[in-house]
């Protein structure tokens, strides 16, 4: 009954779309001469499935119907061309290839110089932080008798953690 199953889904699928492997065919056409439902399940998936469509012929499109969608496409295309026109005629305006190598040496100059000032906005920075860390240091210095039995211990270590 599986197997029957099995052989139905490709008669449905690919056995009438005359797809199956020579070897799979030849399974199915075998399992047909064998089961009578399925051989009459065959039939009738051609008779209903297969056999009206071999009777439609194939209708003419209408020429105005061409002639539309011919104009159609021609617009569209005449619009990606208008855009891309303007955008070229845009990227002549400013004479690109002569400001291409001024904007990059430029960009190029803006960067080096930021990250320069970057660099010692962090360093000074850091100095603040040392020096802010020497004066708590120095000023804790006095009052850490009792550091040997705190937990924290030396202000270093109080200052990590
Ligand atoms: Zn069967």
């Amino acid at each position: 009954m599986d197997n029957c199953k099995k052989f139905r889904d490709l008669i449905l699928t690919d056995y009438i779309d005359a797809q199956l492997d020579i070897a799979i065919k030849t399974q199915v056409e075998e399992h047909l001469h064998e089961c009578a439902s399925c051989k009459a399940f065959a039939q009738e998936v051609k008779t209903s499935l297969v056999v009206p469509f071999e009777k439609v012929t194939r209708q003419e499109v209408p020429v105005y119907l061409w002639q539309e969608i011919e104009e159609k496409i021609q617009q569209q295309q005449n619009l990606s061309k208008s855009l891309w026109d303007l955008i070229q005629g845009w990227m002549e305006g400013i004479t690109f290839p002569k400001l291409v190598p001024a904007v990059c040496s430029l960009a190029m100059l803006v960067f080096i110089g930021s990250a320069i000032f970057f660099n010692q906005q962090i360093k000074q920075a850091q100095n603040r932080e040392q020096g802010s860390y020497l004066a708590y240091v120095l000023t804790s210095e006095g009052s850490t008798g009792q550091a040997s039995n705190g937990d924290l211990g030396t202000p270093i270590e109080k200052y990590f953690l």
